[in-house]
């Protein structure tokens, strides 16, 4: 039989192409025929209605896999594609974008919200899997792709956001609208940025916030918290990009950077005879290893800190993952001889039964409960409370958000120990807090 060696290696050629155009556990198009069909569609002047379903938070799916294994994980695909498939309108292809993200391409006019309604409300049912019941997390997006101006776009990209803010907003569903996308382009943006400002200095510095004790007024200890200054973006608070950090390795580097940055400080004001407790913020993902705190044990062996004058502030914007790791590392910051303070309480997910666990001696209020004392007879009841709770189990209580004498005079009567806020000073660079303590601090 004569070979047609051209003709086999078109085979070849197309077979790989067909296989790189199949998502393997659910035999469905992938992503790269998703993109490629938009394409078409385009080209062939049709309008179309691109559509993202984001069934499970990744998050959620990775405690699947660790609970229930891969294999339990990959059939609960299999389950949600086979549902899905129902749902769509008929003659559809479905296709598989991401480990969790489903697609699907319909003409301009078929009835958006008809078809978003029907998978959200089918979706309230919990995935049957094994016989066990997993409940998803739905976010539908809808990407309108009207005009042939449009060919540049990353359509995938704009209809998982859309689909992911669904989600985030509890909506169902969302089309994609551009600003949007402005908010990741600038979360981009800022995280690029922050790399450099990490790696080439001069943009980022920490300024002191004295907390004042209670009744006597006097400081004896401050937070340090971190500025950033772009030299074109200008000052970039760090309520926008620490959440962002967060998300990603960079969080890490900061919170090296500002250990170290912390330390040089907290020597040279030593060598003044100046002696302060430091406070630093830390996330829970600081601690889901050993690396912070091995850090802060060479630093104190090697330039012989006090340990009593660090303090670790822990803000808990994300969900512990390994919360018995982050209790091992507080507790190892702790024997060390650190003081530990819970940040932001009275928010979030802060909770006593969970405050028992942590090896923290210090609450401190958060900010948005202090603040309305004065406006709002419900925070005062809750903050009076709060303290009185707070005491009852022998943690000092840290105000922090104070911004008049009215609520300095409240939360003194009711027992904190330590107040911070604006009343007594703003955040402050070294120089200025090492004069404003000279000139005598906070007189009241
Ligand atoms: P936080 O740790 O709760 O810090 C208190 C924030 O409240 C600071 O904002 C401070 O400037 C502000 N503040 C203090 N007193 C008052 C007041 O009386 N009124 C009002 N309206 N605000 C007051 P900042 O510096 O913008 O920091 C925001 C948040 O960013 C911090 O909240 C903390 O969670 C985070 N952050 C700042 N620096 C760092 C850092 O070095 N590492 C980490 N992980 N997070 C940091
Ligand atoms: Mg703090
Ligand atoms: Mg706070």
């Amino acid at each position: 039989m004569l070979v047609n060696f051209a003709e086999l290696a078109m085979m070849r050629i197309s077979g790989v192409r067909s296989r790189n155009f199949v998502d393997q556990p659910t035999g469905l198009f992938n992503r790269l025929r998703f993109e490629e069909d938009i394409r078409i569609t385009l080209l062939n002047g049709k309008k179309s209605l691109v559509y993202c379903v984001d069934v499970i938070a990744p998050q959620a799916l990775n405690d699947v896999v660790k609970a229930l294994g891969c294999s339990f994980a990959q059939d609960l695909i299999l389950a949600i594609k086979a549902r899905l498939q129902t749902l769509i309108p008929s003659g559809r292809l479905l296709y598989k974008v991401s480990p969790t993200r489903f697609g699907f391409i319909l003409d301009e006019h078929d009835a958006i919200d008809s078809v978003c309604q029907k998978i959200i409300d089918d979706f309230k049912t919990p995935v049957e899997c094994q016989h066990i019941p997993i409940p998803m997390q739905i976010g539908v997006g809808v990407l309108p792709v009207l005009e042939a101006s449009q060919k540049d776009q990353d359509w995938l990209r704009l209809v998982v956001s859309a689909a992911d803010a669904a989600r985030d907003q509890n909506v169902g569903w969302a089309c994609y609208e551009p600003q949007l996308d402005a908010a990741q382009q600038r979360a981009f943006m800022l995280l690029s940025a922050l790399h450099d400002a990490l790696t080439r200095g001069h943009q980022l510095s920490l300024v002191y916030q004295p907390k004042i004790q209670l009744p006597e007024l006097t400081c004896e200890s401050v937070e340090a918290l971190i500025r950033w200054n772009h030299p074109t973006l200008g000052v970039v608070s760090p309520a926008e990009f620490i959440p962002l950090a967060e998300k990603t390795a960079l969080m890490q580097s900061i919170t090296f950077w500002v250990l170290d940055a912390l330390v040089e400080q907290a020597r040279a004001w030593a060598a003044q005879g100046l002696h302060l407790r430091i406070a630093m913020n830390v996330t829970v993902n600081d601690l889901q290893d050993s690396r912070l705190v091995d850090a802060i044990e060479a630093h104190i062996q090697a330039r012989r800190l006090d340990p009593q004058m660090l303090e670790l502030e822990l803000t808990e914007s994300i969900l512990m993952s390994k919360p018995v790791s982050v209790l091992h590392e507080l507790e190892r910051a702790r024997r060390l001889g650190l003081h530990i303070a819970i940040d932001d309480f009275g928010t979030g997910y802060s909770n006593w039964a969970y405050l028992r666990k942590l090896p923290a001696q210090t609450v401190k209020l958060d900010q948005s409960l202090v603040r309305t004392l004065e406006t709002s007879a419900q925070d005062r009841r809750l903050v009076k409370t709060l303290i009185e709770l707070a005491k009852g189990l022998n943690y000092h209580v840290v105000a922090e958000g104070v911004e008049n004498n009215e609520i300095l005079r409240l939360i003194t009567e009711w027992g904190c120990s330590q107040a911070q806020g604006f009343l007594i000073t703003r955040p402050l660079e070294d120089k200025a807090l090492t004069t404003w303590l000279a000139d005598g601090g906070f007189k009241g």
